[in-house]
């Protein structure tokens, strides 16, 4: 007998994302605490064998697993489908309450930042805590389970606005990664950014290494952990960049920023210091498998051989990139060749909201569209959101279903009308069909968190009333 704390019993099919890619049909899935410890099912098929470029055939194998396996709480999977947790790698939670905004929605990126920095630079702690609620909600009821969050806009006296975010994502019960983000570089020094939101190199790590000691741990199943990332080569200064990469090292904790978003960007490194953006992020020690950047998509054939060779990973936001029609990451190259991806809403400013759903399916078309039969296909783009997403972040306990793996998972309902025909192949469905619902089910670290569609820890009709007032104080 095998025991555990919670016991999802008989789902429809459980996809796994697993080192073998299995797919169980009337599964089983035993969690206990913070981990799965049993993953089983009366029948299996490897996903890569139905959807990958080049192969066709399903070999459905039976299994035989009579072992009785108990828990205190059970969820019956029955017409459900059960998926990992997905792993959101790139946000700006702080931007939910400045979306559609009319002024904007024309803009690139340039003139949206120097538009919008006007209206961040007025937030406080409370624009923080409910714009992590907003987000992290948003997210979990769409299957998301760990987030990272890049907060880079300090205006002075605002307050511990990322210690406000950890609190806030320790309420709702999602996973959170805070990337500690900053800027040194105002508009007096040739930036974007008005001075009021910039601080000075010391300050900056002074509060870095405070909150890697208050609140990470390396530890696997970590629920909170801390990355320090400045903000953007064209709004940090380059000494900012090279101590933030020396204490990164020094406290054993990773690295992330944006790169190569726009070619305005790319113009801006040229006309400034004479190289491209990845050379440049290259001399000051930003390259590696403790690296990742947001966006990555003009980088040449031979900077994506240079980041597979040195381990240092993308996290795509194509939804944004459409919008602020920055340009479409060459996705398909990088997997390729071997470059680390995940994949990520970016903020929601640019988004305009927190659905990775959402995402996955925009990132799958948009790839198709390009480069037809060539392109990542629907299972190929689950991984990316999964298993990808995970190793991106250093945290390869995260975005399968497998024993020992983190218990972070959703389950859909299958029988709805929206799905029906559907799930032929669940594997690829929730980017070849979409899926634009909620989750039946969201559990993050063995804790249920989303319910038949509803969040469990907060109160949801509340965080809807004080999230509009807060956003209503800040756009005005
Ligand atoms: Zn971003």
């Amino acid at each position: 007998m095998k025991r555990g704390t919670l016991l999802i019993e008989n789902a429809d099919f459980a996809v796994t994302c697993d080192a073998q890619d299995y797919v169980y049909e009337e599964a089983d899935i035993l969690i206990d605490g913070e981990k799965i410890v049993g993953v089983r099912g009366k029948r299996r098929w490897q996903a890569n064998g139905i959807t990958s470029k080049g192969t066709a055939e399903k070999v459905v194998t039976a299994c035989d697993d009579s072992e009785e396996w108990t828990a205190p709480e059970v969820i019956s999977g029955k017409g459900m489908i059960v998926y990992p947790g997905l792993v959101n790698t790139h946000h700006h939670f702080y931007q939910i309450f400045t979306r559609n905004i009319p002024d904007v929605q024309n803009l690139e990126l340039f003139p949206w930042l120097k538009y919008l920095y006007e209206i961040w630079k007025n937030l406080n702690e409370d624009t923080i805590h409910y714009s992590t609620l907003t987000s992290l909600g948003e997210l979990l009821l769409t299957g998301c389970t760990t987030s990272v969050d890049h907060h880079y806009v300090f205006p002075e006296g605002a307050g511990k606005l990322i210690d406000r975010q950890f609190e806030a994502a320790a309420e709702i019960g999602a996973r959170m990664v805070a990337t500690r983000g900053s800027m040194d570089l105002s508009v007096k020094d040739g930036g974007l950014p008005p001075d009021s939101v910039v601080q000075t190199i010391d300050e900056i790590m002074e509060d870095s290494e405070r909150l890697v000691k208050t609140y990470h741990t390396g530890e696997p199943y970590a629920m909170r952990q801390v990355v320090l990332a400045p903000c953007s080569p064209f709004s940090v200064s380059a000494d900012l960049l090279k101590e933030s990469a020396v204490l990164a090292r020094q406290l054993g904790v990773c690295l992330h920023t944006h790169l190569c978003e726009t070619k305005d960007e790319e113009n801006y490194m040229l006309e400034n210091h004479g190289i491209r953006p990845l050379e440049y992020m290259e001399r000051l020690g930003w390259t590696g498998p403790d690296v990742w950047y947001a966006h990555g998509i003009h980088f040449t054939d031979e900077e994506l051989d240079f980041l597979a060779k040195t381990g240092t990973g993308v996290a795509h936001c194509p939804i944004s990139n459409m919008k602020l029609s920055s340009g479409v990451a060459k996705i398909t190259e990088m997997l390729n060749k071997g470059v680390k991806v995940g994949l990520a809403v970016d903020g929601s400013a640019s988004n305009d909201g927190s659905n990775l759903l959402e995402e996955m399916r925009v990132s799958f078309l948009l790839h198709r569209l390009e480069k037809s039969n060539e392109a990542p296909t629907g299972y190929d783009i689950l991984k990316m959101a999964t298993v990808g997403s995970a190793s991106l972040i250093g945290r390869d306990e995260l975005g399968s279903l497998a024993e020992g793996k983190a218990s972070d998972l959703f389950m859909i309902d299958r029988h709805q009308e929206t799905l029906i025909a559907a799930d032929r192949d669940p594997s690829a469905m929730l980017c070849t069909v979409g899926y634009k619902g909620k989750t039946a089910y969201t559990i993050v670290n063995g804790q249920i968190v989303v319910k038949d569609g509803r969040l469990v820890n907060i109160d949801e009709d509340e965080l809807v009333e004080k999230a509009n007032a807060e956003a209503a104080r800040l756009y005005a």
